[in-house]
């Protein structure tokens, strides 16, 4: 095997697959290389496993919310059961990833990628050169100033448990933090949100947010806002939190302490400086072409890259393609952020697409906001759903689509169809005249608009 290649990506998940795969199939001799399972995050530790969770948690708030109104027994979940099935989705990706790529004529490489010169890196004892390579390691959890930050787990922990603990406190109120939440609450357990600040779930609408809030307390999460952890101690099974909440020392007791403190680009390995690669603690610094800004062989992706996506699998392939492209032609494409949405897989789900309320009015809109409680239309009311909320923000000037925020069993299919109007700039004339399928959630469009 030659040890030069025209591109080789650094990171098997999605944004370095979606790289990978489309310079392959072009023509380019490829290479790719991860220091773990073949996938990355969100097959493997993720998006995937965590969905599979979170419909189980949704199949029990349905069943319960439906007692006395024709469902009459209450479903339970089986812990060791739902993990054997989420396993049946996350085991077979590392072999079958690897087979895809090669069948694609793409090198796989296993090992720690460091950089040593401009365009060359070490693996192991492998040096390998590229006329181009594109860093694509994603991200890790933040560290947090915790004395006995050591006994925090991680949410890929959470997503590998055999026994769900009875007690289970979250540091850091973002969306996996109450993602989890309500699937460990819906399963029995105990569930504290621990959130530094006066806010969770800082990047979606403060108004659905507040729903969520109130739904997550019916449900048995207790949320502690302004309350900063300071440490964690290790009593035997137990851990207590410690925290200064307001002017009080608090404290949590729990069997399991879980990482939700938000996730920060994994570059501390890849010695960017032996090849001039600035980056910041944001991330790869990259220009619109994502292209790393101080050394041309070197382009960013996904997680990694300092960019104005959120940090999804959606955002990462998209940039995977957009590289790829700009590695092809001089003619280079830059990536559009508009209007991508993002999910929170609770029950109910929280949905955001655009651009938030302060957001349109700061960049001076002819706003009109259609803020509205749906949780007594039909979609909603015929299986005890709730709370659902919308507020979709609106151009006057243009008929356009801001900004669409939402809460409800349904926010998550529906969001999609904002984020389309959106993304195409179908004005809301055109949405409110399509003919919908009756009676789904989506066709009380018209109505949010
Ligand atoms: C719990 C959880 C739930 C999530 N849920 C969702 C969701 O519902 N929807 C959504 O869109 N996104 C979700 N995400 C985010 C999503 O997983 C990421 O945005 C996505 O995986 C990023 O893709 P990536 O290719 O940039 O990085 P990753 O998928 O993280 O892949 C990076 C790869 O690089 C490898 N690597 C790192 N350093 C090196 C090195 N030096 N040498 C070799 N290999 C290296 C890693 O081993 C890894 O395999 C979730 C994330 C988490 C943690």
């Amino acid at each position: 095997m030659s040890n030069t290649f025209d591109v080789i990506v650094i990171g098997s998940g999605p944004a370095g697959s979606a790289v990978a795969t489309s310079s392959a199939k072009e023509g380019l001799r490829t290479a790719v290389i991860d220091e773990r399972e073949y996938g990355g995050t969100c097959p493997l530790r993720g998006c995937n496993p965590k969905k599979v969770l979170a419909s189980a948690a949704t199949m029990i708030d349905e069943t319960e919310r439906m007692k006395g109104k024709g469902i009459e027994r209450s479903a339970t979940i089986n812990w060791q059961d739902l993990m054997e099935f989420k396993r049946s989705f996350t085991e077979p990706v590392p072999d079958a990833k690897e087979k895809s790529f090669k069948k694609a004529e793409i090198e796989t490489l296993h090992g720690k990628a460091q950089f040593i010169g401009e365009n060359t890196i070490k693996v192991g004892e492998k040096t390998l050169d590229a006329e181009k390579i594109v860093i694509a390691t994603g991200a890790k959890p933040a560290p947090l100033p915790i004395d006995g930050a050591e006994h925090l787990a991680y949410s890929e922990d959470f997503l590998e448990l055999d026994q769900l603990p009875n007690r289970v406190i979250f540091v850091g109120g973002g969306y996996i933090s109450f993602e989890f939440a309500h699937i460990a609450a819906r399963a029995g357990s105990e569930v504290h949100i621990i959130q530094r600040g006066g806010q969770t779930l800082k990047a979606f609408d403060p108004d659905m947010v507040d729903l969520l809030q109130k739904k997550s307390k019916e449900i048995g999460i207790f949320i502690h806002l302004n309350s900063s952890v300071k440490e964690i101690q290790q009593n035997g099974t137990e851990y207590v939190v410690k925290a200064k909440q307001d002017d009080n020392e608090v404290s949590f007791h729990g069997d399991l302490v879980v990482h939700g403190g938000g996730r920060v680009p994994q570059i501390e390995d890849l010695q960017l400086d032996k090849a001039g690669i600035e980056s910041s603690k944001t991330g790869v610094t990259v220009n619109t072409y994502l292209q790393s800004v101080s050394n041309e062989h070197v382009y960013a992706v996904g997680d990694v890259a300092d960019t104005k996506g959120y940090p999804l699998t959606p955002v990462g392939e998209m940039e995977g393609k957009i590289v790829s492209h700009n590695i092809l032609n001089k003619t280079k494409q830059e990536a559009n952020y508009h209007g991508i949405p993002s999910v929170v897989f609770s029950e109910p789900k929280m949905a955001s697409a655009g651009l938030s309320e302060i957001e349109a009015h700061e960049a001076n809109y002819n706003v009109e906001i259609n803020h509205q409680d749906i949780t007594d239309w039909f979609t909603y009311s015929h299986t005890n759903d709730g709370p659902a909320s919308v507020k979709i923000i609106v151009d006057k000037n243009t008929d356009l689509i801001l900004g669409a925020h939402m809460i409800g069993g349904k926010a998550d299919e529906l969001i999609n169809y904002f984020a389309m109007a959106i993304q195409l700039n179908i004005p809301v004339s055109k949405l409110k005249s399509v003919i919908y399928a009756f009676p789904t959630g989506v066709s009380d469009i018209p109505s949010m608009l």
